[in-house]
């Protein structure tokens, strides 16, 4: 492995990344006295203001937002099974970025290496710093996952992701076609359907499971806990089951389900969309979308990135789809590498607001046991310059 030497500001662990992952990894730093700054490239809670629509609703209710360390309820002027708007996620990050006050640097990481004496070295757009342990929180919906037919569409076809969308004034063409069925696309297809300016709404459908508001009368989130789903984990053999089917079809969504768009909307569904041909997008239920006067929606997910790792590092560490090889988010052939906010990192909601709790604390164990007296860092002390 190639190591650097560097002058820079030395930390028992570093985090990288300020949504919800690494402002509750801090909470639980700060509880066990653990000296860290935490690296954020855009703003807190970045994801929340950048990649949601105005219309976006909670996938969660109310009374599942709930984040270690907050005191304030998620929408607390609503009621505790309904789900909140995107104002309130930002009231409830806002008021938790004030409980937790994470000591924060508006800093874009563009590497992460090591150090001849073993430390991590990340570097910055502003400067760098050492560290014994470096916990990554960048998130699990990083970077828009589009399929590959995107690329044989003809320029006269408009395009974006779901990140991107706002509103049904981002389309201009008469036709549209949302792409994915999972929570992201039903949203939109249902708010574009709705506004009743579009000639044909297409949808094509990505087979994921629509979760009913409620069950036999009980709302599903509470009937979920109940029956244990939260605590599902991903080396029980439930977990291992859900594990590779959730990687390829995406959450469950929330309804209103395909059926019920194409009901109440006329919603025209249509199967996976596979290849572009003569004019037309084919499905493979065997139907076409003519691409005139037409804009594709990818409401087809996100993947992770990690290209700040060093080259060996990312080799070493990360698997050949490019997730992290890791058990509960310890990182065991580099010692001293964490992850936080993995989808199902340790269990079913580890992603979700509610379950990342849970592993922030488990991974601030790990870092307080390892941040001792003799690692290189920790011997330098907080705000020290290191000369490795
Ligand atoms: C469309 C959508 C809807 C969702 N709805 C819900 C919901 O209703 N309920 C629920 O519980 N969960 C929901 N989730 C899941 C989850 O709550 C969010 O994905 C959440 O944002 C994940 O938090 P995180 O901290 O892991 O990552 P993020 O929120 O993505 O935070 C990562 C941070 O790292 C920063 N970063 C990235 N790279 C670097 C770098 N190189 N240097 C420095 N900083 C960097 C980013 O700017 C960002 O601020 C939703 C997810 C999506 C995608």
């Amino acid at each position: 492995m190639p190591h650097t030497t560097n002058h820079a500001e030395a930390y028992p662990a570093v985090i990288i990344g300020a949504g919800q992952a690494g402002v509750a990894l801090s909470y639980f730093l700060q509880q066990r006295g653990v000296a860290h700054v935490v690296l954020e490239k855009d703003r807190p809670f970045a994801d929340w203001h950048n990649h949601r629509w105005d219309s976006f609703a909670m996938n969660t209710p109310n009374w599942v937002n709930v984040l270690p360390g907050q005191q304030q309820a998620f929408a607390p002027h609503a009621g505790r099974n309904d789900y909140g708007t995107l104002r309130d996620a930002w009231e409830f990050f806002e008021a938790y970025l004030s409980a937790v006050h994470p000591p924060l640097r508006i800093e874009e990481v563009e590497s992460v290496g090591v150090n001849r004496d073993g430390s991590w070295q990340v570097t910055t757009n502003h400067g760098s710093y050492n560290a014994d342990n470096i916990a990554i929180c960048t998130g699990h919906a990083s970077r828009p996952k589009i399929p590959p037919i995107a690329n044989d569409l003809p320029p006269s076809v408009d395009q974006l992701h779901s990140s991107e969308y706002r509103n049904p004034a981002d389309i201009q063409t008469a036709n549209v076609l949302v792409v994915g069925s999972g929570s992201s696309g039903v949203q939109i297809c249902h708010e574009l359907a709705a506004c009743g300016r579009f000639d044909a709404v297409y949808l094509s459908q990505s087979g994921n499971f629509t979760l009913p508001w409620t069950f036999l009368g009980i709302p599903t989130y509470s009937l979920m806990r109940c029956l244990g789903v939260f605590k599902i984990t991903r080396e029980s053999w439930l977990g291992a089951m859900m594990f590779p089917k959730l990687q390829q079809h995406g959450d469950p969504a929330t309804p209103p389900s395909p059926g019920r768009l194409a009901r109440k909307y006329g919603v025209r569904r249509v199967g996976r969309a596979s290849a572009v041909d003569r004019g037309v997008i084919r499905c493979l239920d065997g139907q076409a979308v003519p691409l005139q006067n037409l804009t594709v929606v990818w409401c087809t997910g996100f993947q992770t990135s990690y290209t700040f790792l060093d080259v060996y590092i990312r080799e070493a560490v990360l698997n050949d789809a490019g997730l992290p090889i890791h058990e509960r988010g310890v990182v065991s052939a580099s010692p001293g590498l964490y992850f936080v906010g993995l989808r199902f990192q340790h269990t079913f909601v580890s992603q979700d607001i509610y379950g990342v709790g849970q592993d922030a604390e488990y991974i601030a164990e790990q870092i307080a046991a390892r941040a001792t007296s003799s690692s290189p860092c920790a011997r330098s002390g907080t705000h020290s310059t290191l000369h490795a």
